[in-house]
């Protein structure tokens, strides 16, 4: 599936419902549930109503061959507000990282169980930060022991999505302790289960629509059974491990890198704050005067718009080329991942940022919802890779590169055998069309009309 801009009618409809939903349901009540900082559950049932809550759909969009599909719906859905944005996609979080370990018998006992029905609907939680590791997951201490049949899992978590209220969490454990990151495993740990500590419900700056939690694992017991992926797997994980840590090979990005395939929908996510306060600003400075003329007439005003204008695109050629290279399978050798994230993240800052600059008082207070935007923007550089860590992967990949040309240079070429003969740019067009210029005096008007044709660009 080559790379390619324009949305399939689905992909279309897929957008134009969930910028519906955004206005409609999701803005309308964004400040309320920011200033009580409030699990949004109404909102959740209508986007469960709306087939916005879902296994399926989730699943659905992950595999859209385009990639597209996935990095639309987000930067549609948190336009609409990022707390309750992230409130509603935190199962599919969870749901991602299952699918990634599970297997197919898990996957169908658990899907399910992460978002429930409408009417009756579940949460789901990825639970991998701890206190005194978020960007080092080599750091991770909560561990998990073979006791029987069942695992034992100790330890502390923190700033968890959904932590302590979900019914399924999703959460990283240390199984052997001499392989560091590579000898960790994932567990479902049901909502519930005895020895699950809600420590505390965390007060956030921004996104406070979201739950986010610090738990705690007090000798928690689940069955073998909730080991994702299973023994044999993990068993060879852990021999494979092994062999290379005892070979004393570099781990270099790997683990940094893992998360590179979820960045962009995370930088989807950024994108749509950023573009709901430049499109909120733009119209403010369209209205707002001073001096007698609006202020956007002021290039001071202006040209920082138009800066940001150009990111924000920037920033979702780069999410849609990432989320296109995870669907089609082109591995992110360059840290592309990251570079979405870096940049849709730092550009959802700026322009919030900047849209306070440009509302002047009226933008430092809630009457207005750019404030808030500014608070959800900041979690982008930190949650899912700090934008230092993302530059970490983008250097070490520079560095392995050494000095190699871009992607596109490396990527299996498409077109054919008459393509790779006549298409534009090669010798044998370039030759026919000065051939053809040559011959111009001699050859009938009509047939010298229907070769250049043939030869001049394409026109619309
Ligand atoms: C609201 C919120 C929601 C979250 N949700 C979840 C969740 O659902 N599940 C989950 O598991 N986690 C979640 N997180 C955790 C988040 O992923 C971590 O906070 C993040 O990875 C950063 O880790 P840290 O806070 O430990 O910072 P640290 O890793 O301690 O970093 C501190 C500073 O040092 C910098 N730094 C660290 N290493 C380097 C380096 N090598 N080079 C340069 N600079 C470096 C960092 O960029 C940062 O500026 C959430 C966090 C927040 C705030």
């Amino acid at each position: 599936m080559s790379f390619d801009l324009t949305p399939t009618i689905a992909q279309h409809d897929l957008a134009r419902r969930t910028h519906e939903f955004a206005e409609e349901v999701v803005r309308p009540v964004a400040r309320e549930y920011d200033q009580r900082q409030e699990f949004p559950w109404p909102v959740l049932e209508e986007a469960a109503a709306r087939g916005f809550y879902s296994p399926l759909f989730y699943r659905d969009l992950i595999g859209d061959p385009t990639g597209l599909s996935l990095p639309m719906f987000m930067e549609e859905l948190f336009w609409g507000c990022a707390g309750i944005g992230l409130a509603i996609v935190m199962p599919a979080l969870a749901l991602s990282a299952i699918g990634q370990a599970a297997t197919p018998e898990q996957m169908l006992q658990w899907a399910p169980e992460c978002f429930g029905t409408p009417g009756d609907l579940k949460l789901a939680a990825l639970a991998i930060s701890e206190p005194e590791g978020g960007s080092d997951v080599r750091n991770l201490r909560t561990t998990a022991r073979r006791d029987g049949d069942d695992w034992i899992i100790d330890g502390h978590k923190m700033w968890i999505g959904n932590g302590g209220i979900a019914n399924v969490h999703v959460v990283n454990a240390v199984v052997d302790q001499e392989l560091g990151h590579r000898g960790q495993a994932l567990f479902i740990v049901p909502g519930g289960t005895p020895g699950l500590e809600l420590v505390r419900k965390l007060d956030k700056l921004g996104c406070r629509a979201s739950h986010t939690a610090e738990l705690k694992f007090h000798g928690v017991r689940v069955p073998g059974a909730n080991l994702l992926g299973g023994q044999d797997k993990l068993d060879h994980k852990l021999a494979k491990a092994r062999e290379i840590v005892e070979g004393a090979k570099h781990s270099g990005s790997a683990t940094l890198g893992t998360f590179e395939q979820t960045r962009p929908m995370v930088a989807a996510q950024a994108l749509g704050i950023a573009r709901a306060a430049l499109e909120y600003v733009t119209e403010y400075a369209n209205r707002r005067e001073a001096f007698g003329r609006p202020i956007i007439a002021n290039q001071g005003i202006a040209f920082p718009l138009a800066d940001l204008a150009t990111k924000i695109d920037a920033a979702r050629l780069l999410t849609w080329r990432a989320s296109w290279m995870a669907a089609t399978g082109v591995p992110f050798e360059r840290g592309e991942g990251s570079m979405s994230k870096l940049m849709a993240s730092e550009t959802a800052v700026e322009t919030t940022e900047r849209a306070i600059q440009t509302m002047g008082g009226w933008g430092y207070i809630s009457d207005h919802p750019v404030e808030k935007w500014y608070r959800d923007a900041k979690l982008y550089t930190i949650f899912e890779g700090t934008s230092e860590i993302q530059r970490v992967v983008i250097s070490h990949a520079l560095g392995a590169a050494d000095g190699a040309p871009p992607m596109h240079v490396d990527l299996e070429p498409t077109g054919g055998p008459f393509n790779a003969m006549f298409g534009r740019g090669t010798p044998a067009r370039t030759r026919a069309a000065d051939r053809a210029m040559s011959l111009r005096e001699r050859v009938p008007r009509p047939v010298m009309q229907m070769a250049m044709k043939v030869l001049q660009p394409p026109r619309r």
